[in-house]
């Protein structure tokens, strides 16, 4: 990259009217890690940490965990890590788990927090290693499928343990991620207990349209778009804004330029999206105006139909992309 190009695809983000989006990286493997730093992205706003060990016949340790979140916390200086807790069960499922551990591959078997509640081990090697980082860097903790006050107050009562147990002086910042249709009927007791939440749109758009989130290449049905997925997302907005938490949206759809814009209408400031896509995503991001993506929001979600949203987007949009 130009020095030009190195500073208009690095730095803070800005929409046409001077509104400031956060764009943060989803990361899985190290590789990931490299595009945040070269793009210049703000931090990690998702580490599927699940991913490092899907082939893996040995179950993690703790050390070997602090160890890489250390390494990768120190690449990144004083942006924030987020580290989200194994997201295991359904279609991940490495083979260091046996057919004991109690998991089948559905969509909708023991999986996320539920499995990782259940599976108490694997959970408690993670948070120690994470709250040991958290001493001296911004780690911070991200619970995946959480359904309810309860399941995620029995999560962060395991990091209250361990931090005593270690003599840990500081608590790592501890999220919810909202991707349950649960979730959704639970804001206020989610909100109650979280620093901040992201929205997993790939698995909230699952859940929600009960279809299989590898449907979604070839439905035009299937999509984040659907009005159902956009109006669920304003509303946990409309809450955060309430209990004054951050949210960050973190599905794969969020790197989508239209989506994109779409969830800035609908009161979004923080984005985690896949690094390479980021040049391009800035760019659509610097010619949209605020005002005019909260009312195409709005309008958005009176539709009836994802097609619906998408001819709204392009008949409003076509003169800007
Ligand atoms: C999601 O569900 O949108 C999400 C970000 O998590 P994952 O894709 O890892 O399930
Ligand atoms: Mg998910």
């Amino acid at each position: 990259l130009s020095n030009a190009t190195d500073a208009m695809n690095t730095g803070p983000c800005h929409t046409h009217d001077g509104i400031e989006i956060t764009l943060y990286g989803n990361v899985g493997l190290s590789a990931d890690l490299d595009q945040v730093l070269r793009r210049g992205l703000a931090g990690v706003g998702l580490f599927r940490t699940e991913f490092l060990y899907l082939q893996s016949k040995r179950r993690p340790d703790a050390e070997a965990q602090r160890r890489l979140y250390a390494k990768m916390s120190k690449q990144l200086g004083d942006r924030p890590l987020v580290i989200r807790t194994f997201d295991l069960g359904g279609d991940k499922l490495p083979p260091f788990l046996s057919l004991d551990d109690n998991v089948d591959s559905s969509n909708l078997s023991l999986r996320g927090l539920r499995f990782s509640l259940a599976e108490r081990h694997l959970l408690r090697a993670q948070l120690t290693a994470i709250i040991a980082v958290a001493q001296e860097a911004d780690v911070r903790i991200l619970f995946p499928m959480v359904i309810g006050g309860d399941d995620f107050a029995r999560a962060i009562a395991m990091v209250d343990e361990i931090a005593e147990e270690c003599n840990a002086l500081k608590r790592p910042q501890i999220g919810a991620m909202i991707e349950t249709p649960a979730a959704l009927f639970c804001l206020d007791e989610i909100f109650e207990l979280a620093d901040f939440v992201a929205i997993g749109t790939n698995d909230l758009t699952q859940y929600l349209l009960a279809a299989d989130r590898e449907l979604s290449a070839e439905s035009e049905q299937v999509t984040a778009m659907h009005p159902a997925v956009l109006r669920a997302i304003h509303q946990v907005v409309v809450a955060a804004r309430r209990w004054n938490c951050p949210v960050c949206v973190c599905g794969e759809e969020a790197s989508e330029v239209d989506f994109a814009e779409l969830l800035i209408g609908l009161g979004v400031r923080e984005l985690s999206i896949s690094a390479s896509r980021s040049g391009k995503l800035r760019a659509a991001i610097s010619r949209v105006d605020s005002t005019a993506a909260c009312a195409l929001a709005q309008r958005a979600q009176e539709c009836h139909s994802p097609q619906e949203v998408r001819s709204l987007w392009s008949a409003e949009c076509r003169g800007t992309h």
